[in-house]
């Protein structure tokens, strides 16, 4: 945790004031027994009213003191810790925003929602407490003891045996509930996961009946959440009655002892009150300071947590100085080989192929042939294990990935839609689109048919995930996003296979004409699709079985001939 309060730093002045404030109300606090044991001893037992008023005056005003100093303080100590929670939250978001697909894959989603939302929230609440009370627990422990002593010292010695009993029991109660609140987390993390996967696959888990299965496993998690944290207030419900017991005995004692003393003629009464007002301060500036040793266990397991996301570096790093390609998009793959993280099969082997401008490659091969991961090393998702990918000759390693991307666009084969309107959606393949420039793009990906329809056409909203519109209406706008802007390089990962044949031909006529300057490459699992381009590359478990035009390929891959012939006609073929 210290790690990350590192970036307190700027807010050191808001820190000083949340700390002076505090000091000050806790000076305060430790003047009104004071002046109510002159009030007893003074006035109380000389029937002065007079002294009373006049001091109970004073008594006021200083609450009144006290009370503005404690809300300037609190006020500080919450502007910073929210301003802290704030910065952390935009830090974690930065990162996350900047890590490459290894480190997305290593953490996984839930757990990075939980750690930017939850988890900040932690230390955020710790941060106050700690503003609050790391001043006003020591002021008022040293301080009360002081001021009980030159009261009585006698008395003062109850805390001798007070002190001891009460660090004790605190003892046992952190160490009991720290491994508790670090579990806890956890299984925050888990709840996050199972609430995702249900609510982004509601359709299949309603399609396939298993709402009841998820139910079941969504009350296992809450259930053992809830165990942990039942445990955890069964603890504290201990606390405050065990508290209460030591407190009250201690004033027991404080009377006894004060009695004697009083009866000997040793001590006025009001020091008795004095004393025993300073002693509840001081036994409750060490429960403060308990409840600060409960909490920063939990925030630090949760800063823990937010501290690798910070630290964690993107695999992918951009070079020093990024070389710029001079040419239009040739692409050369030399001896490429990838292993995903942990995998013992390379998901790809010694894939080595060109590409140049005004070529239509076609790429094909049955599902898990590692079609999507040739797209995603070209983009730069992934490193290379071995090989290099070159663009127009340069190591895709040696450009920066906002560059390499700004000359690739992609098409993934899963669209992806984001709430908005339609013309939005299509606007972030060019952030400048003119109203036609959109018009022209849907057109050629055949969406313009269904949305010139809509009632608000491009204006129409789509809701987040695009549950409004059918799977080819969504293939179709993820086209129109991908061709809206001038692209050296242009991928379609399997995004025609949503699409009726029809409009499948329809999409790569209009293709044709518009990328002719281009490099395009075409992924799909049918051969209809890719059967006119320029070279297919054929893949088959991670490694290209054959290359060439599909006559050739008719004549030399074996592979190949066999997927044409599950699909096409025989005239299909001739
Ligand atoms: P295709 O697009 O041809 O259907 P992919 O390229 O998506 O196939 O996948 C190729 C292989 O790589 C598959 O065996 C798949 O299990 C594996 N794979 C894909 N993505 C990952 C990942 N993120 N981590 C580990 N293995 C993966
Ligand atoms: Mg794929």
């Amino acid at each position: 945790m210290m790690k990350l309060f590192k970036y307190l730093k700027k807010y050191t002045f808001f820190i000083i004031l949340a700390i002076t404030f505090v000091t000050f109300q806790g000076l305060l606090n430790l003047y009104l027994p004071d002046l109510m044991g002159d009030i007893v001893n003074k006035g109380v037992t000389r029937g002065d009213v007079d002294y009373i008023l006049s001091v109970g005056g004073k008594m006021l005003f200083v609450t009144l003191l006290n009370i503005l100093s404690a809300i300037i303080s609190t006020y500080f100590a919450a502007k910073v810790a929210m301003l802290f929670g704030k910065d952390l939250r935009s830090m974690v978001f930065e990162k996350v925003m900047n890590f490459s697909l290894y480190e997305i894959d290593k953490f996984g989603t839930s757990t990075l929602i939980t750690r930017n939302t939850n988890d900040i929230t932690q230390i955020q609440m710790v941060v106050f407490m700690l503003l609050r009370l790391v001043a006003l627990a020591p002021v008022t422990a040293i301080g009360g003891t002081i001021m009980a002593i030159s009261k009585s010292p006698k008395l003062t010695m109850v805390l001798l045996v007070a002190i001891p009993v009460m660090s004790v029991a605190v003892y046992f109660i952190a160490k009991y509930t720290m491994p508790l609140f670090r579990s806890m987390q956890k299984k925050i993390d888990r709840i996050n996961r199972i609430l995702r996967e249900n609510l982004t696959g509601v359709r299949v888990i309603r399609a396939f009946n298993k709402t009841k299965y998820e139910k079941q496993r969504f009350e296992e998690a809450n259930e053992d959440l809830t165990q942990t944290a039942l445990k955890v207030n069964r603890v504290f419900a201990l606390v405050f009655p065990l508290i209460m017991l030591i407190m009250n005995f201690t004033i027991i004692f404080l009377f006894w002892i004060g009695a004697v003393q009083v009866d000997k003629g040793a001590l006025q009464v009001g020091d008795i009150m004095a004393v025993m007002q300073y002693v509840l301060q001081i036994l409750f500036s060490f429960i403060m300071i308990s409840m600060i040793f409960i909490f920063i266990p939990r925030a630090s397991a949760s800063a823990e947590r937010v501290y690798e996301v910070l630290t964690t570096q993107s695999k992918i790093k951009d070079p020093e100085k990024s070389l710029l390609p001079k040419g239009k998009g040739n692409i050369e793959f030399k001896n490429v080989t990838f292993y995903f993280e942990g995998a013992k099969e390379p998901a790809l082997q010694n894939i080595s192929f060109e590409a140049h401008p005004g070529e239509f490659i076609g790429i094909i091969g049955s599902s898990g042939s590692g079609k999507s991961t040739l797209v995603n090393l070209l983009l730069r998702f992934y490193d290379v294990s071995e090989g290099e990918i070159l663009i127009d000759g340069v190591d895709i390693r040696k450009i920066t990935q906002k560059e390499l991307r700004k000359r690739i666009s992609l098409v993934p084969s899963r669209p992806v839609i984001f709430s908005g309107t339609i013309e939005d959606n299509v606007r972030i393949g060019k952030d400048d689109a003119t109203e036609e420039e959109i018009i022209e793009a849907l057109k050629i990906a055949q969406a313009w048919e269904f949305v010139s329809k809509l009632p608000k056409g491009i204006k129409t909203e789509v809701s987040q995930g695009g549950t409004n519109l059918s799977g080819g209406q969504k293939q179709r706008l993820a086209i129109a996003r991908g061709i809206v802007g001038k692209k050296d390089i242009y991928i379609f990962d399997d995004c025609f296979s949503a699409l009726d044949f029809k409009t499948d031909s329809k999409v790569r006529l209009a293709l044709r004409e518009k990328l002719k300057d281009s490099t395009v490459i075409i992924v799909s699992l049918r051969v209809a699709t890719i059967m006119n381009s320029d070279k297919i590359i054929v893949l088959d478990n991670g490694k290209i079985v054959g290359i060439g035009t599909h006559k050739e390929l008719m004549k030399t891959s074996q592979v190949y001939r066999e997927i044409v012939s599950s699909q096409l006609s025989e005239e299909e073929i001739a």
